[in-house]
């Protein structure tokens, strides 16, 4: 079939009821996609009948300062990529169409909303978890995929769909990454080559924390990671750390020296103008 493009939300309710019967994935995105966005798509796929990207760059999820205005767009690129990996419909509103001008209510994401990147990029979380209850009412799917690059914003869709009620079925899915370790991201487009060397540390120290996670607690993973990260702030150009913190998934709070099963080592840290962030899922 055909991929249909869906330019507002009216169009997008007339082309989710054109899919016919089966399963409806939904994978929300602000395009510019890569590989880690057709990886999403393929995984949808596996478990849907029809699958939806939505591409919108979402204004809410963007502080004072932010790349909004220079965050990628390369729709005609985004929709090959759709076309290719057999996505059913692409849904690319306007701002001015998704959000009424007299709009009030916003969905608050919390005391977790508010800790490690949440610290950083205030009212984030807010403005992520708003679009994206709005995506699902407008789709209805059956489920949505979302990335473990995003851990954070990915525990928060979790609890927003068991505190609402929302019914939805929330996918996780693997982060992808170039060869050298570099997780793929939009934003990495921006990055120059020297930059790009500079960046290589991020997934460096998570590989340096995970290593140690059989061995030693958390102070001993957190130290591992530090080291590569200290190193790389004497890089040129200099890797500036905003946060390091081995985290409880379930809260996102730093896990204590007793805490057993799954912690996340997350990181973020701006490199040039570029601001980027990684994880890696530990077993301690
Ligand atoms: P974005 O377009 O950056 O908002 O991301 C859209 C979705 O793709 C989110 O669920 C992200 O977590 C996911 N994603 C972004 N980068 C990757 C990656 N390298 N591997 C897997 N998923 C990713």
């Amino acid at each position: 079939m055909d991929l249909i493009v869906a330019a507002d939300r009216a169009g997008l309710v007339k082309a989710r009821d054109a899919l016919g019967p089966g399963r409806i994935a939904l994978v929300p995105t602000m395009g510019a996609l890569h590989e880690g966005h057709r990886s999403l798509i393929r995984l949808a796929r596996e478990h849907a009948d029809h699958v939806v990207v939505s591409v919108f760059v979402n204004p809410l999820q963007f502080g004072p300062g932010e790349d909004f205005s220079r965050y990628p767009r390369t729709f005609d690129a985004d929709l090959r990529t759709c076309e290719e990996e057999g996505v059913g419909v692409v849904f690319a509103p306007s701002a001015d169409d998704m959000y009424l001008p007299d709009r009030q209510v916003e969905v608050s994401a919390g005391g977790m909303g508010g800790v490690v990147e949440g610290a950083f990029r205030p009212g984030h979380f807010d403005g992520v978890l708003t679009v994206v209850l709005k995506l699902f009412n407008l789709v209805r799917p059956d489920l949505a995929v979302f990335g473990q690059k995003d851990a954070q914003q990915l525990a928060l869709i979790r609890r927003m769909v068991a505190d609402l009620d929302v019914p939805v079925s929330v996918v996780g899915a693997p982060t992808v990454r170039e060869p050298d370790g570099l997780a793929l991201s939009s934003r990495n487009r921006y990055l120059s080559e020297a930059d790009r060397r500079t960046a290589l540390a991020l997934s460096r120290a998570l590989r340096a924390g995970a290593a140690r996670a059989g061995t030693a607690g958390p102070a001993g993973i957190l130290d591992a990671a530090r080291a590569v990260l200290e190193e790389a702030a004497r890089f040129d150009p200099p890797l500036l750390l905003d946060y390091l913190i081995l985290a409880d998934p379930a809260t996102f709070g730093p896990v204590g020296d007793d805490h057993r099963g799954e912690a996340i080592l997350a990181v973020a840290a701006k490199v040039g103008t570029t601001r980027l962030i990684d994880n890696m899922v530990l077993t301690l």
